[in-house]
């Protein structure tokens, strides 16, 4: 279903990590990072996880070529690129397909890509997928300008680094911050509060809950419960909380989704496969 907006989301994984398909992630999926975006003409994917292959599955044969889609990549571990080297309409040469990802110093975006692709590793090498046709660099901070959306980005906090994403159309917003722990778990990352303020939804890392947290602090990922208060320390209309542990299990997420019906603000806890219009 379409929004009035024409701005919508799909989540296609919400797992961080590893790939995890087992009896405890079969209600909210266990796919890798993944997320489809239709802004009005445009058809975006943030991060190309396992649930990248997912998006593809869905596709008709019709559908699947002649698309123009731009990837959005977080950062490049490989919980967020290790679907590139599955995923179908990248080697379809009749696809055009724009890969926009973080500078770093020392490496450029395209070796970053090349080095998941090189074999005896795997066998195909990126420069085979022919429905790739550009690999752009953006430094933190810098936009991005597509067909009537405008996407901000800011570094936020993770080793190796990770960018976030604002995406406005139509006057609203959607923020993406995947691999992100504050430093100090109280206080707003700067980064975060610039694309996630006043937002209409923000999807946010909930890798763990506090009462994990300590043996995870460092690893450059959040819990739910400072996503809640992230939330509403910066107005966001909908949090969705997202980039689960392989550990979480459905029940357990189940028990969030409980608790925070009876917490201020609207929050959802992603599900591979679900929609949300904004
Ligand atoms: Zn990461």
């Amino acid at each position: 279903m379409t929004s009035r907006t024409n701005f919508e989301i799909t989540f296609w994984g919400v797992r961080g990590s590893v790939p995890t398909p087992a009896q405890h992630t079969r209600k909210y999926g266990g796919n890798t990072p993944c997320l489809e975006v239709r802004a009005g003409n445009n058809l975006l994917l943030i991060d190309a996880g396992t649930g990248i292959c997912r998006f593809t599955e869905r596709l008709t044969q019709a559908q699947n070529q002649g698309l123009s889609i731009s990837i959005l990549l977080s950062h490049t571990h490989w919980d967020h690129i290790q679907g590139l080297p599955f995923f179908k309409l990248a080697f379809n040469p009749a696809n055009n397909i724009k890969i926009y990802g973080p500078k770093r110093p020392g490496f450029t975006l395209r070796s970053c890509l090349e080095a998941a692709m090189t074999p005896p590793n795997f066998p195909i090498p990126f420069d085979l997928l022919a429905g790739i046709k550009e690999v752009i660099e953006i430094a933190p901070g810098e936009g991005i300008e597509l067909d009537g959306v405008k996407i901000s980005t800011a570094e936020l906090n993770h080793p190796d680094g990770s960018i976030g994403f604002r995406i406005e159309h139509n006057g609203k917003s959607l923020a993406y911050c995947l691999d992100h722990e504050h430093e100090e778990p109280d206080q707003v990352h700067p980064g975060l509060r610039e694309l996630a303020e006043n937002s209409d939804v923000l999807i946010f890392d909930a890798a763990y809950s506090d009462e994990d947290y300590a043996k995870f602090k460092g690893w450059g990922h959040s819990t739910w419960q400072v996503g809640h208060k992230t939330a509403q320390q910066l107005g966001v209309k909908t949090l969705v909380l997202s980039g689960f542990n392989p550990d979480l299990t459905d029940d357990e997420l189940d028990a969030i989704a409980e608790q925070t019906k009876d917490m201020t603000g609207n929050t959802i806890v992603a599900k591979e496969g679900e929609t949300l219009a904004l």
